[in-house]
C-alpha cells in the first residue's frame, strides 16, 4: 500500500477519534475520590473571588464564574466562592463528625444530615461544577444584602451557564434537600457527570462511612442525585 493512503488514513483516524470522543469521567472523578490541586482538568478560583485561597473547580468553571462575578461587582454585588470541590475524604469527615453528634438511630440520624448535606460518593461538590457563594447560612438570604445577591443571581447566573439545583419544593422537586440558596451548578458540564453518574455508579460504591449500609434503602443515588433534572 502507498505511504500516501497509510498517511491520509492515519489523519482521518486520529481526526475522527478526537472530534467524536466523548468527554470521559472516572468513577474516581464522579465519586470526589481526587486531589483537585493535582487533577488536569481543574483550576484555582482566584483568591480575589473567594472567601480564601485553594478552592478548586473545573477549568471552564472557573472562566465562567470569574465573568460572572466581574458582572456582579460591576452591579455593586459582591460574589465569593465560600466552597468549590470538595473529596469524598472531606465529605466522610463533614459527614462522620454529624453522625457521631446526632442522636437518635441510625435512620434518624442519616435523614437528619441529608437534610443539608451529602453522602460522601453522592456529593456534587465531587463533580467541580457546583460550588457555593457568600454563605451557607439560609437567614442571610433573608437580610437586604442576601436578597440583593440572590436576586441578581437569579437574573444573571444562567447567562453564565449556572443554576440553582437545590430550588424550593415545587412539583418537578419534592424531595431531597432543602432548599440552597448559596448553591449553583455549571449546567453543561454537570450534565454531562450526571449523565456518567447515572450508568457508572452504584451501591457498591457508596461505602466507607458510618451509616453507609442504609445509602440503599435511603435511596440516595435517586433521590439526591439523579433527581436533579437539568
Ligand atoms: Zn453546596
Amino acid at each position: 500500500m502507498p505511504y500516501w493512503i497509510l498517511i491520509i488514513g492515519f489523519l482521518s483516524f486520529s481526526s475522527l477519534s478526537e472530534s467524536e470522543s466523548p468527554v470521559r469521567f472516572t468513577k474516581d472523578d464522579l465519586l470526589g475520590k481526587f486531589e483537585a490541586n493535582a487533577h488536569p482538568d481543574f483550576s484555582k478560583v482566584p483568591d480575589r473571588f473567594a472567601s480564601h485561597s485553594g478552592h478548586y473547580l473545573r477549568t471552564e468553571v472557573v472562566d465562567s464564574l470569574v465573568k460572572m462575578c466581574k458582572h456582579a461587582a460591576r452591579d455593586g454585588v459582591s460574589l465569593e466562592v465560600v466552597s468549590a470541590y470538595r473529596s469524598y475524604y472531606r465529605q466522610k469527615t463533614i459527614w462522620n463528625n454529624k453522625y457521631n453528634r446526632f442522636s437518635g438511630s441510625s435512620q434518624e440520624k442519616v435523614a437528619q444530615i441529608l437534610e443539608y448535606s451529602s453522602m460522601p460518593g453522592t456529593s456534587r461538590h465531587h463533580w467541580g461544577t457546583d460550588f457555593d457563594l457568600n454563605t451557607v447560612e439560609p437567614s442571610y438570604f433573608d437580610t437586604p444584602q442576601g436578597k440583593a445577591m440572590y436576586e441578581w443571581l437569579v437574573k444573571h447566573a444562567a447567562d453564565y451557564g449556572f443554576f440553582q439545583p437545590y430550588q424550593a419544593f415545587n412539583n418537578w422537586r419534592d424531595d431531597g434537600y432543602f432548599e440552597e440558596k448559596w448553591h449553583w451548578s455549571f449546567r453543561p458540564t454537570a450534565e454531562k457527570i450526571r449523565l456518567a453518574y447515572q450508568y457508572s455508579i452504584t451501591y457498591d460504591d457508596i461505602s466507607g462511612f458510618l451509616g453507609s449500609e442504609l445509602a440503599e434503602s435511603f435511596d440516595v443515588i435517586e433521590r439526591y442525585v439523579r433527581c436533579i433534572e437539568l
